[in-house]
């Protein structure tokens, strides 16, 4: 334990993940804004560019939440392609489908329900999944990743955006001090639930470094696996291919 919070066992963690987005699934855009003091903008962007996404393409944007990469995903492909914004979180996903049908995204967009773990799609099915910030929520990452690999077509391409070392010296003791107070405390004010925001700290903390998962994407069948740090590897964005 970091700061004396208690880490959350991994047979509760399912159902303490449901809870932290059901909890804050209104509230989660304006948080995300907040706690990144709105950077996390940028670094949905540059995972963007780095799918360069191109039309028809079939897309899976898994653990999509409110569906920021989806919208634009939506738009890439054009009427011929398809994204699938799939989450594990009724009221997430009910928040992402409302988000989208007003900001006029229809058409080639689905939204489905679903574990990471074990995902209810055809084998070699997408030309591109992603998922964002979703990984360290999920129990058995090795699972996901392998459900992943076998859902993505030969020649298709897997992003993980997430949070992962630091690597600039300094930046961890701040980022620490940061994460477990001052986040708990805006998770208060603006949602009235420190204790979500708490769990978020604690699973950015416990999520595996960029070597690791380097090495676990590479387990799970996928080849030429890099990643990119951004903001001094508070994020990185790991890239790896089904051949
Ligand atoms: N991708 C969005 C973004 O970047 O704003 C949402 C990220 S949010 C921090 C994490 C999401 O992962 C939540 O919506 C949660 O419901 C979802 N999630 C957690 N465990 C999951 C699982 N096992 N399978 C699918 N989604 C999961």
């Amino acid at each position: 334990t970091h700061f004396g919070y208690q880490q959350v066992p991994v047979d509760e963690k399912a159902q303490r993940v449901a809870q932290v987005f059901h909890s804050v699934a209104d509230r989660y855009d304006v948080m995300n804004d907040l706690m990144s003091f709105g950077v996390h903008r940028l670094w949905k962007r540059y995972a963007i560019n780095l799918a360069a996404v191109r039309k028809g393409e079939r897309v899976l944007d898994l653990a999509g939440g409110t569906g920021d990469l989806a919208e634009r995903f939506s738009r890439l492909v054009g009427p011929e392609g398809e994204v699938v914004l799939a989450d594990i979180n009724a009221s997430m996903l009910e928040h992402g489908r409302e988000r989208l049908i007003d900001a006029g995204v229809v058409g080639n967009l689905h939204f489905a329900q679903v574990n990471a773990e074990a995902l209810p799609f055809s084998d070699n099915h997408f030309d591109l999944i992603t998922i964002a910030f979703g990984l360290r929520n999920v129990t058995d990452k090795d699972a996901a990743l392998r459900s992943m690999y076998r859902v993505l077509r030969p020649g298709g391409r897997l992003l993980v955006l997430e949070f992962s070392k630091p690597v600039l010296p300094g930046l961890g003791k701040v980022y620490d001090a940061y994460s477990f107070t001052a986040l708990p405390l805006m998770g208060r004010m603006v949602t009235g639930d420190a204790d979500s925001y708490r769990y978020l700290a604690e699973s950015i903390r416990m999520h595996p470094d960029q070597q690791t998962l380097q090495e676990m994407m590479a387990a799970a069948g996928f080849e030429r696996v890099n990643y990119y740090n951004l903001t001094g590897g508070i994020v990185a964005v790991h890239r790896g291919y089904k051949f």
